[in-house]
């Protein structure tokens, strides 16, 4: 599909009978219509009076060329993103779709849809787990019925006659050209977005319409179909040049997605060592152009946590290390910025605050953490883990006499130390002084035994 967002992102594979029953009903009811409306498509094509003209095999030849090139070319551009841990899910296949669905007959729409998909699946979708078969036949389905809806419009507006015979009128076909787009995209969307919402309840519909940017991107690729659609009526051979364009929007999009994930700890979602480095280098630098500017560096450490590991497994620790990682972020205004800085230790810059603003957000992160719990159900021993704590260290700059990120960094670190020499799970400044009295303290890990 011609979309980048994906029924569903975050639990990717969907399998098919797992699926909420609605959303299942819809799956099935869209693979129905589909079959039957290409049924349909194939008796009338077999019945008409005058079989499918010499030229538009011609456009379907080429037009399926096309897809095949970008496929193989997209294959290589993927290469790129899975270096970098990054499952492949763009697709700019409605290039191809919507520049078919304008100049082809009906049965061939159908095919051409149908080899696409298939050819994709092959070649793209057969190796990946995350993708289910009954993904692809979604997938293939959902753009049967949109290509076929822009088909009927570019039909019932004579565009898809004057385009094949080259004597387009201007406006009457820029209508009927945006029109046939329109229906294609709307058809796309509502399919998606149904089966999204009727999956995770808690989407909302502008989020399963997709962003902005997703839309913009549909909308460029059936833009450049337009482009296709007459190149291939009138001279195929102008149509192939498209594939370098559609390979080159795909590499650019591709890289505009793996921006983010290489600023991403991919274990925690929070910012990598890398990216809060460079954000705390940043704000230091606003913080001394600033004459009340002021800027708190905390270093959080999990207590205890090879306890955790060694009771639970390392997949429940790596559970807990989520957890934590949402309460820190939890606890932090828009504009502050938590990153992970090592195995179980956290970086939270905080520009713009004094000491007593900082110590409470410290304080604050430390109570969060404490309501923490994680079930250690699958891993085996039935147990859990409840109440982690975490010890803080916190430099304010510019009281403490250290002039970059890793100096403070530095003398956060030196807090840390200190909280954890005094007694783990407590806030301490780098001053030496303690800050606050910790309400509920918890000795120990905070690890519940098995059956607790
Ligand atoms: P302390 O209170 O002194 O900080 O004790 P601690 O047990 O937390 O500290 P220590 O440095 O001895 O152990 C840290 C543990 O964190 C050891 C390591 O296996 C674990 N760890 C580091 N990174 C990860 C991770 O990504 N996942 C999991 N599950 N464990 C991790
Ligand atoms: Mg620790
Ligand atoms: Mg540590």
């Amino acid at each position: 599909m011609g979309r980048l967002r994906s029924p569903s992102s975050g639990d990717r594979c969907w399998a098919l009978w797992s699926l909420p029953r609605p959303a299942l009903v819809h799956v099935l009811a869209v693979d129905l219509a589909a079959v039957l409306v290409a049924a349909v498509t194939a008796v009338t094509a077999a019945t008409a009076p005058r079989p499918v003209p010499a030229g538009a095999w011609t456009a379907f030849a080429v037009l399926a060329a096309c897809a095949a090139l970008y496929l193989h070319c997209s294959r290589l551009v993927e290469r790129v993103g899975r270096d970098h841990g990054h499952p492949p899910h763009v697709d700019l296949c409605s290039i191809w779709l919507l520049a078919g669905a304008l100049v082809l007959p009906p049965v061939l729409v159908v095919a051409h849809v149908v080899l696409i998909y298939l050819h994709r699946w092959w070649f793209v979708g057969r190796w990946d787990a995350s993708r289910p078969p009954h993904r692809s036949v979604f997938t293939t389905s959902m753009m049967v019925l949109a290509a076929l809806a822009a088909s009927a419009v570019a039909n019932a507006t004579g565009l898809r006659g004057r385009l094949l015979a080259g004597r387009p009128h201007d406006l009457p076909d820029l209508a009927g050209l945006v029109g046939a787009g329109a229906a294609h995209w709307l058809v796309n969307t509502v399919l998606v977005a149904t089966v999204i919402l009727l999956t995770a309840r808690d989407r909302s519909v502008r989020d399963a319409v997709g962003s902005a940017s997703d839309n913009l991107l549909e909308a460029g690729q059936l833009a450049l179909g337009v482009f296709v659609a007459p190149a291939v009526a009138w001279s195929p051979a102008f149509a192939p040049p498209m594939v370098a364009a559609a390979a080159a929007l795909h590499r650019t999009v591709l890289i505009h997605q793996l921006e983010p994930a290489a600023r991403t700890d991919t274990k925690t979602g929070l910012l990598n060592a890398g990216e809060w480095r460079r954000r705390a280098a940043l704000e230091l630098r606003r913080a001394r152009r600033r004459p009340t500017g002021g800027l708190a560096v905390l270093m959080v450490d999990v207590d205890h946590f090879k306890k955790i590991n060694d009771t639970h497994g390392h997949p429940t620790g790596d559970r807990v290390l989520r957890r934590i990682a949402g309460a820190l972020e939890g606890a932090v205004r828009r504009g502050d910025a938590v990153g992970r800085y090592g195995g179980e230790e956290f970086a939270v810059l905080l520009p713009g605050v004094r000491r007593a603003e900082a110590l409470a957000v410290a304080e604050r992160m430390r109570v969060e953490v404490h309501r923490v719990r994680v079930d250690a159900g699958d891993g085996g021993d039935g147990g859990a883990v409840a109440g982690p704590t975490v010890s803080i260290g916190v430099a304010l700059w510019p009281e403490v006499d250290e002039d970059t990120p890793d100096g403070l960094l530095a003398a956060a670190d030196a807090a840390l130390y200190e909280a954890k020499r005094r007694g783990r799970d407590q806030v301490r400044a780098a001053d030496g002084r303690a800050p606050l009295t910790p309400a509920a303290r918890v000795e120990g890990s905070g690890v519940d035994g098995p059956g607790a």
